[in-house]
C-alpha cells in the first residue's frame, strides 16, 4: 500500500478530573477474576495518595511502580513481561500506563509482548508484531511526547534505539486529565513541552509534509507559541493546552516524520543516556541552518523561562564514541529523507554530524 492505513486511538476522555472515571472505564474490560489489571506507574507517584487512592484494586490487580530515570529498554520489557506471566493466573485483562513518555512506552511494549513470542528486541522496527496486544490504556502525567497517541513505543535495545512501530501499538483508551501534570518541575515541563514544539517544526518543514500532517502540526505549533510565549494563560489553561498540543504534535508526525533534532538526539541517548526531551533541546539549539525560524523562537522561549541547557556534553568523547553516535543517527534514514529529500546523503556526511555534535 503506498498510503499508510494507520490506526488511531479509538477512545479518549478529556477533562480535568477525568482520571476519576478510570475504574468505571476498566470494569467492563475485566475478562474474569483471574485476569488482573496491571498498572505501570511512574515511581514519582509512589506514596502519592492523591493519585493512587483513586485506583481501586480488585482480585489480583497490581501496581508496579517504575522509575523514569532511564528511558525504556527492551531488556526491561522482557523482565516485566516475565514477571507478569509468572505472577498472574491468566493473561491480564489490561495494562494501564500512568506517567510520561517512558511509562506510556513501557505499557505499550508490555501489552504487545504479552501476546507475542520471543524477545522485545526482535520487534524493534516497522510492522513486525504478529498478534494484537492485550487491552492497554495510556494516562499521561506530563505533556509533550505524543506517546499517548502514536503508533510507536521507543525502546533502547542492545543494538539500537528504535520503536516498535505497529498497528497494535496505539492505546485502546487514553485518559487526558491535565490535573495529573500539575506537579511537573519547570525544567522538565520545558524539555518535554519542547519535544512537542520540535515535532511541529520538524514535521512542518519536512519533505514528507502533507495536508493531514500540516493541519495537526500547525495547530500544535500555535498552541506551543501560546503556552510558552503568552503570559495571559492561566496555569490550568496552559496545562490543558499543552496536553492537546502534545496530541496534535503526535498526530502530525504520525503521517510524516521527525527530523534532525530527533535523529541526532537518538545518538546522544544511545551513547550517553541523554533523555529525549532535554536531548532534543540540546541538539535543536544548534540547528539554525536547518530550522532558522524555529530555532530563533526556541531561543526566545528558552530565555523567557530561564532555561539553562547543559553545555559541553560531547567535549570529552573519543573518535570511536563520536562514530557510535553518528552511526545511530545516520541509520535513521526516513528522518533524514524527511529533512532533505532523497539525496540527503550528499549533505549529511559523518564529518558534518561530527562537527555538529562537537558544538554540543
Ligand atoms: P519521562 O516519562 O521520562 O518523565 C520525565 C520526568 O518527569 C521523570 O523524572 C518523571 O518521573 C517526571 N514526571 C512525570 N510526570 C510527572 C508529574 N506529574 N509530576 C512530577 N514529575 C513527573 O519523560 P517524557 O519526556 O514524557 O518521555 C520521554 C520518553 O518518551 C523517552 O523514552 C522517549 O523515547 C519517549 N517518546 C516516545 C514517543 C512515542 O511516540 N512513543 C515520542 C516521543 C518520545
Ligand atoms: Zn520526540
Amino acid at each position: 500500500m503506498s498510503y499508510k492505513n494507520f490506526p488511531m486511538v479509538p477512545r479518549v476522555v478529556f477533562g480535568r478530573g477525568s482520571f476519576n472515571q478510570l475504574n468505571e472505564i476498566l470494569a467492563p474490560k475485566r475478562l474474569n477474576i483471574n485476569a488482573p489489571f496491571i498498572y505501570l506507574i511512574d515511581d514519582v507517584f509512589k506514596g502519592n495518595e492523591w493519585l493512587t487512592s483513586r485506583i481501586s484494586l480488585s482480585y489480583d490487580d497490581r501496581i508496579i511502580f517504575i522509575s523514569a530515570d532511564e528511558e525504556p529498554k527492551t531488556s526491561q520489557v522482557d523482565a516485566l513481561v516475565e514477571d507478569i506471566i509468572l505472577t498472574t493466573k491468566e493473561r491480564p485483562s489490561g495494562i494501564i500506563g500512568i506517567g510520561g513518555g517512558t511509562l506510556l512506552d513501557l505499557a505499550k511494549a508490555v501489552s504487545i509482548m504479552l501476546t507475542n513470542e520471543g524477545e522485545t528486541k526482535d520487534y524493534q522496527g516497522w510492522d513486525l508484531v504478529k498478534n494484537p496486544a492485550i487491552y492497554h490504556v495510556g494516562i499521561p502525567t506530563i505533556s509533550g511526547t505524543g506517546a499517548e497517541v502514536s503508533r510507536t513505543t521507543v525502546l533502547t535495545g542492545p543494538e539500537k534505539k528504535l520503536g516498535i512501530n505497529s498497528d497494535y501499538t496505539p492505546f485502546d483508551q487514553v485518559i487526558l486529565d491535565s490535573e495529573l501534570t500539575k506537579d511537573v518541575s519547570k525544567d522538565q515541563w520545558f524539555y518535554t513541552g519542547m519535544d512537542c514544539y520540535i515535532h511541529c517544526i520538524e514535521s512542518l518543514s519536512g519533505t514528507y509534509l502533507n495536508a493531514f500532517s500540516q493541519s495537526y502540526g500547525e495547530k500544535a505549533f500555535d498552541l506551543c507559541k501560546e503556552i510558552f510565549l503568552d503570559d495571559s494563560l492561566s496555569e490550568i489553561e496552559s496545562q490543558e493546552k499543552l496536553m492537546m498540543a502534545s496530541w496534535h504534535g503526535g498526530m502530525s508526525i504520525a503521517y510524516s516524520q521527525v527530523g534532525v533534532a530527533h535523529a541526532m538526539s537518538y545518538g546522544l541517548a544511545y551513547l550517553l543516556g541523554t533523555k529525549h526531551g532535554i536531548g532534543n533541546c540540546i541538539v535543536f539549539d544548534h540547528l539554525e541552518e536547518f530550522y532558522p525560524e524555529g530555532v530563533k523562537l526556541f531561543k526566545e522561549m528558552k530565555a523567557k523561562h530561564n532555561i539553562e541547557l547543559p553545555k559541553g556534553i560531547c567535549a570529552d568523547l573519543s573518535d570511536e564514541e563520536f562514530d557510535i553516535m553518528i552511526n545511530i543517527s545516520l541509520g535513521l534514514k526516513p528522518l533524514w529523507e524527511n529533512v532533505l529529500g532523497k539525496k540527503w546523503e550528499k549533505t549529511i556526511t559523518p564529518a558534518k554530524l561530527k562537527s555538529l555534535y562537537k558544538k554540543m
